[in-house]
């Protein structure tokens, strides 16, 4: 077994003695995860909570899983939902956004009024802990449910377009909930497109203009405002949901660029 360690270590532990730790941990990792190929790698950290994480990579060789010929998607960030497919497909907002949106607001309320405080002051180092608590939870949270909904796209698909990110866009909303879903939408894109390479199925990020305007069976293009939820063509009648009319558009323009 070739096990070469790479140790991510914070700096306010006295590492000497914690040698037996990481061997315990790596040796627990070993044992408790069904792990699958020869490991190659193994990161210890430990998050601003305290708590201790063993990451082990493993060459798993030549993926030969075989792709869904001619199942090729489109994948939109949708306005209610998380994102919709050209399938038609919704994947649905995590109540989780929400509900950590809440809770992080309050956290950082009660974090802020004692901020400025004499660092030795119990009660400032319990909230800082409980706010760290809550941003450990909401990235944990994110990264699972980006995980899982790119590994099912994958699966299933053997071409993946979306759109290119529009990072602008995104620093301009103000709501954190929201904040949280475009977090997780950069996490999902990301995921898709390295499962996609390992996959070795095709993958392309396509410039986002036009695609909620443009009617995907004719071509017509019409302005739409945020509120319009509804594509309804004028000029050849075609009506589906706005989000999926973009979806249809983006898998479209990410087949061409595929064939340029
Ligand atoms: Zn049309």
């Amino acid at each position: 077994m070739i096990l070469s360690p790479i140790l991510s270590l914070p700096m306010d532990v006295d590492w000497t003695t914690r040698a037996c730790d990481w061997a315990v941990l790596v040796a627990f990792a070993l044992s408790s995860t069904g792990l699958e190929g020869i490991p190659k790698s193994c990161t210890i950290t430990r998050t601003a909570t305290g708590k201790w994480f063993v990451s082990i990579s493993c060459d798993i060789g030549e993926n030969d899983k075989k792709p869904n010929a001619g199942s090729a998607v489109g994948i939109d960030v949708g306005l209610n939902s998380f994102a919709v497919t050209s399938d038609g497909e919704k994947i649905e907002n995590q109540r989780f956004f929400r509900k950590e949106e809440k809770a992080l607001a309050k956290a950082q309320r009660k974090w802020d009024a004692v901020k400025k405080s004499s660092k030795t002051d119990p009660t400032r180092e319990k909230r800082r802990k409980v706010t760290g608590r809550v941003h450990e939870r909401i990235s944990n949270k994110r990264h699972n449910f980006a995980h899982q909904e790119s590994r099912k796209m994958v699966n299933r698909h053997d071409f993946i377009a979306v759109e290119k990110l529009d990072v602008q866009k995104m620093q301009k909303n103000r709501r954190l909930a929201k904040s949280i879903a475009d977090v997780a939408w950069s996490l999902f894109r990301h995921c898709l497109k390295y499962k996609a390479e390992e996959a070795g199925i095709g993958f392309k990020a396509v410039k986002p203009e036009y695609t909620s305007q443009d009617c995907s069976a004719c071509g017509h293009r019409e302005k739409k405002t945020l509120s319009d939820r509804v594509h309804h063509c004028k000029a050849c009648g075609y009506k589906t949901d706005r989000d999926h009319n973009a979806a249809i558009n983006i898998l479209t323009l990410g087949l061409q660029r595929q064939a340029d």
